[in-house]
């Protein structure tokens, strides 16, 4: 019998390609290999995703971003000096992901009937897993790249399905993760041309107000790509049971996250170990309770790991080696008392009830 079909909605992997220069149609013992001896990140050598693991762990399915952000002068932050440079950095990315259809290891996905026909690949069992590409919704995570409104109508033209308006720090549309504070006004500006396209919103990474407004603002699709729970890890990268409801109410998914970080809060970026504070695949498992007790039920939660954004095994669950480990919240959920039901549901069930609601 084959295995349920799993969809991440959220991985960085052009970054990844271009900017770590990760050849990810490669075998992942090959591609640590080949950073083994750099020291300029520090996750060199312990990526956990690439494409024949994802085909391995049945994740026929991703969402993948661009992501590049503008740095104005005085911040810390990494990033490009001006929007235009951030905008060449996305186009690198997507050239990256047209390079990986060009080989058929990637096909990239934009509608309902390319959706259908996907899944349809998937589910036939004549052509062995190794053979399908995987396939790709292209999401922009922090809007800073789109250097005015009309590179938006680009964007969409050549793909790009979701938006979420900020990142780190501060935003030319909206101030993010770390940081406080409203929309400014291009952000609200480009949400109303966004409805126009009917993009779906990612509301991960805005700040509370940021978040509030643009629920109130944005009237189309809104999904939490990668969100844990506020209550468990109290900072302000995650959600409050407020906002929690207002996702339910809005008929969203919340995709679980599996950096440490967002897990437990005990974790502190490269200083903590995973393994010593025992922090492993089940903890996420807490976050889903958490959202299944507030909807009653399992159809808002789903996974959205970020594997490998700026991270690799150093801050990823201790017992997670590859991103084809995700199989193992089968085990996991079922002795958590997950029904065959509610696994499907958090496997692929809810993120496709949700694309093809916001695609009909
Ligand atoms: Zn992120």
């Amino acid at each position: 019998m084959t295995q349920p079909l799993i969809i991440d909605a959220h991985l960085d992997l052009a970054m990844n390609a271009i900017e770590w220069n990760r050849d990810l149609s490669q075998p992942l013992a090959h591609i640590r290999q080949r950073e083994m001896h750099l020291k300029d990140k520090p996750d060199r050598g312990k990526g956990t995703v690439c494409l024949p693991e994802l085909r391995k762990g049945r994740i026929g399915l991703v969402v993948a971003t661009q992501l590049s952000r503008y740095t104005p002068p005085g911040s810390s932050l990494p990033g490009w000096h001006s929007p235009q440079q951030a905008w060449a950095m996305t186009q690198a990315q997507l050239a990256w992901y047209r390079e990986m259809e060009a080989l058929g290891e990637m096909v990239q996905i934009k509608n309902g009937p390319e959706l259908e026909s996907h899944l349809q690949l998937w589910n036939t069992t004549s052509l062995p897993d190794e053979k399908k590409p995987v396939g790709y919704i292209l999401s922009l995570e922090g809007a800073d790249s789109l250097v005015d409104i009309t590179y938006l109508h680009k964007a969409y033209a050549y793909g790009l399905r979701a938006v979420g308006l900020s990142h780190f720090g501060p935003g030319r549309y909206a101030p993010g993760t770390k940081k406080e504070g409203p929309l400014t006004p291009a952000g609200i500006e480009l949400l109303k041309e966004m409805g126009k396209l009917n993009l779906i919103l990612d509301v991960t990474h805005l700040t509370d107000e940021g978040f509030r407004q643009a629920l109130e603002i944005y009237q189309g699709p809104v999904w939490a790509s990668h969100h844990n729970v506020r209550q468990l890890v109290p900072t302000q990268r995650q959600l409050t049971d407020e906002q929690i409801k207002q996702l339910i109410e809005r008929d969203a998914v919340i995709g679980g996250m599996l950096d440490c970080w967002a897990m437990d809060i005990r974790f502190i970026d490269t200083i903590s170990d995973p393994w010593q504070l025992n922090i492993k695949l089940e903890n996420l498992v807490d976050h889903w309770d958490h959202i299944c007790q507030i909807a009653g039920n399992s159809r808002h939660i789903a996974l959205g790991s970020d594997l490998d954004g700026i991270f690799g095994t150093e801050q990823s669950p201790w017992d997670l080696d590859s991103i084809a480990d995700l199989r193992k919240y089968q085990g996991i959920l079922t002795r958590r008392g997950y029904s065959p039901a509610d696994i499907d549901n958090i496997f692929h069930g809810n993120w496709l009830r949700f694309l093809r609601k916001a695609w009909a």
